[in-house]
C-alpha cells in the first residue's frame, strides 16, 4: 500500500545576538531558491514546503534538507530560524504583515488577532481516495487530534512570560473566526457550501482562511492536519506524520465500510483541544475511546496500539513507535522549554530552539548542496 504525504514547516525568524523574533523573513527568501519556501502572513516567519513522499525515510531526508538550507540562508544574515509554536522573546507591533493585499485586508479586518498571529505550526497532507471520503474521514479522524497536538505542544512562553499553557498558538489561534473543529459533513459537496456560505456572510474573505484543525485540500485529494504546533526536532515531525497518515487511512477504510463518522459533538473537541493545550503530555488528556480523563501518556498509547496494523502495513510501526516512546521519556518541548528557562532566562529557551531545529543530516546521508531539490 502506498499513500503520499508531503509536510508545510512554519519558521520563526530570530536574531541571533537578541534572540528576539524579527520581521527580516524576505531576507532569507531572497537567499533562496524561489522553489520550495515561501512567506507567510507575517514578515516573521518562513514556510518551507516538502516534496510528496510515500516513506518516512525520504520525508525525513527532504526537511532535514531544507531546515539545512534555511539555517545556513538565515546565519549568513545574523539571523536563526526556530520550529516552535511560538518565538519565546517577541514584540507585537514590531512585525508587520507581508505586503499583499490579501494579508494587508487581514491586518485592516481582524486588528489585534491578526497583529498577534505571531506563531507557527506544521501541517501534513495525506492523500486519500477521494474528497467525499476525506470529508467524512474528517469526523473520524478528530477526537485524535488534540493527542496529536499534545505531542507536538512547544508554546509556553508568549512575549517573554510563561503562559502556563504547553501551546499558546492554539489559544491564539481559538480567536479567528474560521478555527478549531471542523464539523460533520455527509459529503463534499455539503462541505463546500459550509464554506461557499462563510465567504458569502463577508466574515472571511476566502476559503483560504478556513482554519479548522483538520480540512480536505480544495484542489487535491489530500486532508490536511492544521491542529499541530511547529516541531523542532524533525524527527516529531516525522513521527506525527506516520500517526496521522495511519490515522487517515484507518479513517477512510471505516466511512467506507459502514458509512458511519461516530460523529463527536464540536464542543466536546473544543474542550479535549483545551486539555492537550494545557498540559501537552504533562498531564491528562481526554481518551477519545472512554471520554475520561487519562494520563497523556496512557492515551498516547492507546493510539499508538490502535493503529500499530496499519502502521506495520505501512512499514512504519518500528520507527513510529520508537520516536512516540522517545517523546514520551523526553516529555513535550514546553516542559523540556520550561525546565531550561527555570531561572527566568528566557534566552537560554530560545537558543535550546535555534539548536534544535537546526538539524543533522537524516540517516547519516550525504546532504545534497542547498539549492538542489
Ligand atoms: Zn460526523
Amino acid at each position: 500500500m502506498a499513500v503520499s504525504m508531503g509536510v508545510e514547516e512554519e519558521f520563526h525568524v530570530v536574531d541571533v545576538e537578541s534572540r528576539m523574533l524579527v520581521a527580516r523573513a524576505h531576507e532569507v527568501l531572497d537567499r533562496l531558491p524561489a522553489r520550495g519556501f515561501v512567506t507567510e502572513f507575517l514578515q516573521s516567519v518562513v514556510e518551507s514546503n516538502s516534496g510528496v513522499h510515500v516513506s518516512l525515510d525520504a520525508l525525513h531526508e527532504d526537511l532535514a534538507r531544507s531546515r539545512q538550507t534555511l539555517s545556513e540562508a538565515a546565519s549568513g544574515l545574523g539571523l536563526a530560524i526556530v520550529a516552535a509554536g511560538t518565538a519565546p522573546l517577541a514584540r507585537v507591533g514590531t512585525v508587520d504583515a507581508t505586503p499583499h493585499p490579501r494579508y494587508l485586508h487581514m491586518v485592516d479586518e481582524y486588528r489585534l488577532v491578526a497583529d498577534e498571529q505571531l506563531i507557527c505550526g506544521v501541517q501534513f497532507h495525506v492523500d486519500v481516495p477521494d474528497r467525499d471520503t476525506a470529508v467524512r474521514a474528517m469526523c473520524v479522524v478528530s477526537p485524535w487530534l488534540p493527542t496529536l497536538l499534545a505531542l507536538s505542544t512547544s508554546s509556553p512562553f508568549w512575549l517573554g512570560r510563561d503562559t502556563g499553557y504547553a501551546s499558546w498558538r492554539t489559544l491564539l489561534w481559538q480567536r479567528w473566526p474560521t478555527s478549531g473543529p471542523a464539523g460533520c459533513f455527509a459529503s463534499a459537496a455539503d462541505y463546500d457550501a459550509a464554506v461557499t456560505g462563510l465567504v458569502r456572510s463577508g466574515v472571511i474573505s476566502d476559503a483560504g482562511m478556513v482554519y479548522y484543525d483538520i480540512r480536505p485540500s480544495a484542489h487535491q485529494q489530500t486532508l490536511e492536519l492544521r491542529i499541530c504546533d511547529a516541531c523542532p526536532r524533525v524527527e516529531t515531525v516525522v513521527m506525527i506524520a506516520g500517526l496521522f497518515r495511519a490515522l487517515v487511512v484507518d479513517a477512510c477504510a471505516a466511512v467506507r465500510g459502514t458509512g458511519e463518522c461516530g460523529h463527536t459533538r464540536p464542543q466536546w473537541l473544543r474542550a479535549m483541544t483545551w486539555r492537550a493545550a494545557r498540559s501537552g503530555l504533562g498531564g491528562d488528556l481526554v481518551d477519545p475511546t472512554t471520554g475520561l480523563a487519562g494520563p497523556a501518556r496512557a492515551v498516547v498509547r492507546t493510539m499508538l496500539t490502535r493503529l500499530r496494523p496499519t502502521l506495520e502495513e505501512f512499514g512504519d510501526w518500528e520507527l513510529v513507535s520508537a520516536m512516540t516512546e522517545e517523546t514520551l521519556d523526553l516529555g513535550d518541548v514546553a516542559h523540556q522549554l520550561r525546565r531550561i528557562a527555570a531561572g527566568g532566562d528566557l534566552t537560554a529557551a530560545v537558543d535550546f530552539l535555534m539548536a534544535q531545529t537546526r538539524t543533522r543530516p537524516a540517516t547519516g546521508a550525504p546532504v545534497p548542496a542547498p539549492g538542489r531539490r
